[in-house]
């Protein structure tokens, strides 16, 4: 069992929709980090500004395949009339971040 429902939770209701969307595509995505704290974010090293504290943004594990077909997907996905695509589509080996 994961936490990757709550890691859902934590989104904003567009890119919680996108992520729905894109785990549905590629089931064996896992969700690692959804929403942060100021201070978790900078504990784990994120960004300053990042798409996390906003909610905006997962990251998801998987294979090297999984996680290159993910992002090909999360590049073309719309999700509602006017949906212009994600924020940011970064592959960083071990996981795929993605911000709407
Ligand atoms: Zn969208
Ligand atoms: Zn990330």
């Amino acid at each position: 069992m994961t936490n990757g429902g709550l890691i859902l939770d934590g989104l904003t209701p567009h890119a919680r929709l996108h992520a729905l969307c894109l785990l549905a595509a590629h089931p064996g995505l896992r969700p690692t980090s959804g929403r942060r704290s100021v201070e978790r974010n900078r504990a784990v090293g994120g960004v300053q500004g990042s798409f996390h504290l906003t909610g905006r943004a997962i990251d998801l594990s998987g294979g090297r395949g999984l996680l290159v077909a993910a992002a090909r997907t999360a590049r073309a996905q719309r999700v509602s009339h006017g949906c212009t695509g994600p924020e940011e589509v970064i592959d960083e080996g071990d996981h795929l971040h993605v911000a709407w």
